[in-house]
């Protein structure tokens, strides 16, 4: 027990740490910080030692300093990082879905540091409407008389129904009340927006009768959700939207779909599943359509609301669209973003996510062998490496089953595990993510961006470096 309290007694001051680190970062860094991470250091220590059971090892001076450094390092790193995506998935929520083109972060960019027309009108002087910025170029893309930007597509969701269809009913097909990932399920803003949900159908299979026996004087909305993330398989059957439309204006009552990903452009064009597309849904006649501006479309996050002017004045009406309103720096790369797809062929070449969708396997080989050209002897013997085929996947909801071809490097450890090598890697500077399969530990070349390829290289050799030299 005495050793214990001489340890304890023996444990570094604060103060002469805080006193010795501020030198020695020219002080650059505040106190503060510095003093949370001496603390943390010493707290840790304190633990070690009263948990001990007899193998305790003192620390020496410079044992000291490299711990209070490695901890003021990580304090003074930002907790949101740039990482690496060797996943393959395109539209990754995770790691923050689309990516903007160079052009379209200037305009974030611009925004940011400048003051701008936001809410004012150059032409009269006068105050001006955020959404109109882009309102037009939304009603010329995809044909709607009207629309407006939120935040995200759960909150135009929200939005839509509780200015539709609050303290009344909508009827949803069993098969299309969805959990969008991080727990977004229809049926919860549904009562969040204070609108009750009438079910109708078998989980499989939901017909026209169905939603004609259900309507009621209550009956506010007929809504259809694209089933995003999942897709039903075998005996199945689903209305068609056009026959909604239809019944909807038979009997006088609003038709929405909430369409998920937003897609401007026909895939199919381009060798991927056919997704419906906003102009598609808009010209079958819905009354409004919801939809991302981060996945498909390509763009940064927002909630997009199109469809006939009647209907979306109401909707900007709602006093809750001003909670749930888009910032500037969105809007600005929203409205850069959607210039492209005037232009299909513009849109695949400027939009990341697009180019990343699109882009032929043999691309994505040559990205491959670069970095493997620079691998090869280097990492040996420690690693492993080899170019491979393998499959990547859209992400973002869409898609779900669809396998991309592509290839990705795989690297098979000698001395260490895979999720010893998995975990290590998300500790690197910048954080590499990838996944393992099967033997080996897969980076995906598909979501490796051209200017990072060199880095990686970079960032493995010295990793594999370091691991020699440690051992
Ligand atoms: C992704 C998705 C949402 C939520 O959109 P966010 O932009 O993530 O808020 C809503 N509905 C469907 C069908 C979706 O796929």
């Amino acid at each position: 027990m005495n050793d214990k309290k001489d340890l304890l007694k023996n444990l570094p001051k604060v103060d002469e740490c805080i006193g010795v680190l501020t030198v020695k970062f020219n002080n650059t860094v505040p106190i503060k910080l510095i003093k949370r991470a001496v603390q943390e250091c010493i707290e840790t220590e304190r633990q070690h030692i009263l948990n001990d059971t007899g193998n305790y090892q003192q620390k020496s001076d410079d044992d000291w300093q490299a711990l209070f450094q490695a901890a003021l390092q990580k304090r003074l790193q930002p907790n949101l990082r740039r990482v690496i995506n060797g996943t393959g998935v395109v539209v990754h929520t995770n790691l923050g879905r689309s990516l903007l083109s160079a052009d379209a972060t200037l305009a974030l960019a611009q925004a940011a540091s400048h003051y701008t027309n936001l809410e004012f009108n150059l032409e009269t002087g006068k105050r001006g409407s955020r959404y109109s910025l882009v309102e037009n170029i939304i009603c010329e893309l995809t044909g709607a008389e009207a629309a407006l930007v939120v935040n995200n597509n759960a909150a135009a969701v929200l939005l839509v129904l509780e200015t539709l269809a609050n303290g009344k009913e909508a009827i949803v097909s069993r098969g299309q009340l969805v959990e969008i990932g991080g727990s977004f399920r229809i049926p919860d803003v549904m009562k969040k927006s204070g609108v009750r949900l009438v079910e109708v159908g078998a989980t499989n299979r939901t017909h026209l009768s169905d939603y004609e026996t259900a309507i009621s004087e209550e009956t506010a909305l007929l809504l259809k959700v694209h089933t995003s993330n999942f897709r039903m398989i075998g005996f199945t059957s689903e209305v068609p939207l056009a026959d909604l439309v239809d019944l909807g204006r038979q009997r006088g009552i609003l038709v929405m779909e909430d369409l998920g990903s937003g897609c401007l452009i026909d895939l199919s064009a381009y060798h991927l599943p056919k997704e419906p597309t906003v102009q598609e849904v808009i010209s079958a006649g819905v009354d409004v359509v919801t939809f991302s501006g981060d996945k498909l479309l390509g763009g940064p996050q927002a909630g997009i609301i199109a469809g006939k002017r009647e209907v979306i004045d109401k909707i900007k009406n709602n006093p809750l669209n001003r909670a749930l309103r888009i910032d500037k720096f969105t809007l600005a790369s929203l409205e850069n973003i959607m210039r492209n797809y005037y232009d299909t062929n513009l849109a695949i070449q400027n939009i990341p996510t697009l180019t990343m969708l699109t882009v032929s396997p043999r691309l994505i080989k040559g990205k491959g062998r670069k970095l493997l050209r620079r691998l090869k002897t280097k990492l040996a013997p420690d690693c492993q490496v080899q170019l491979i085929p393998t499959v990547s996947r859209v992400g973002g909801g869409a898609m779900p089953e669809y396998s991309l071809p592509s290839w990705a490097i795989e690297l098979q450890p000698e001395k260490i595990s895979l999720n010893v090598l998995e975990k290590e890697f998300r500790r690197l500077t910048p954080p590499v993510i990838g996944r393992i399969e099967n033997e080996g530990f897969l980076l995906d070349l598909r979501t490796i961006q051209e200017d990072e390829v060199i880095e990686l290289a970079a960032l493995l050799i010295g990793f594999f470096g370091a691991e020699t030299a440690s051992k």
